[in-house]
């Protein structure tokens, strides 16, 4: 990574609004240098917002969010995908080159450097051969391997995945969660809304479990008991149905 502090992000009090409904209220806590999170809960039950929150993407947040050693401009972020997404008329490498708009900048033309680099990542993820095919032709597998070459570029020290394996094959989530494993090695921070217990009771040492007010935030197996769990859903009832139709 090339940097000599690992990155932390403190949250103190923490709270999102959305006209008046509270979505997020007075969540604290830290994601620790180095650290694996997952984040689980309802849907509806304010992942998205928090991961949107911490970037600054968002109004109406109110509380403290202390960002060391980084700033929320360097996160890599990856947003929950929805299909038109793949309508862009780009090419796989086209893609992938957006990774590297930080250091170069809208208009600049990609050195033999960079195409080396795009292609270590395209060979990283597993799709060699598919530089000038347009997004248009991949599968929904395909594409999420693309959008995981654009974060190696982006060597980020701090990665935010907003449900990154969902619809996708377990050949894929099996792939990818074995680059997930190297950037941790790698001593980056990384943060991930999950949906699949499984996948984070095997590979995520924390979790952050989430129901518009936080449940519990430590080590995954003292966080996901079946009396949190339980506790989650139950609150998740509360809320109307409002999140039943809402993916956002
Ligand atoms: P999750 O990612 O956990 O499924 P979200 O963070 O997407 O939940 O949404 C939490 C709740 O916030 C939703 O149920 C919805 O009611 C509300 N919400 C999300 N985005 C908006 C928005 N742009 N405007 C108003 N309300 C929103
Ligand atoms: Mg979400």
């Amino acid at each position: 990574m090339g940097r000599l502090d690992p990155p932390s992000i403190t949250l103190q009090n923490l709270s999102v609004q959305y006209g008046h409904k509270t979505i997020i209220h007075a969540l604290s806590g830290e994601f620790k240098p180095g650290s694996l999170t997952a984040i689980v809960g309802p849907n509806g039950g304010g992942k998205s917002t928090l991961l949107k929150a911490i970037l600054k993407l968002i109004p109406n947040v109110t509380g403290e969010i202390k960002f060391q050693h980084a700033i929320p401009q360097e996160v890599a972020y990856l947003a929950q995908q929805n299909l038109i997404d793949r309508q862009f008329p780009l090419t796989v490498s086209d893609t992938v080159a957006l990774g590297l708009f930080r250091k170069l900048g809208l208009f600049a033309r990609v050195s033999e450097d960079d195409k080396k680099a795009i292609q270590n990542a395209l060979v990283r993820v597993g799709l060699e051969g598919y530089e000038n095919s347009p997004l248009e032709a991949l599968s929904g597998g395909q594409f999420q391997r693309v959008l995981f070459a654009r974060l190696i570029l982006q060597n980020s020290p701090i990665i935010f995945l907003d449900e990154p394996f969902n619809a996708i094959d377990m050949r894929t989530i099996e792939d990818l969660m074995d680059i997930v494993n190297e950037w941790r090695q790698e001593g980056r921070l990384i943060v991930v809304v999950l949906h699949d217990i499984d996948l984070v009771r095997d590979f995520f040492p924390e979790t952050l479990l989430l129901a518009r007010n936080l449940i519990g935030w430590g080590k995954t197996e003292d966080i996901l008991t079946q009396d949190r769990l339980i506790e989650a859903m139950h609150t998740s009832r509360t809320w109307d149905g409002e999140g039943i139709h809402h993916h956002g």
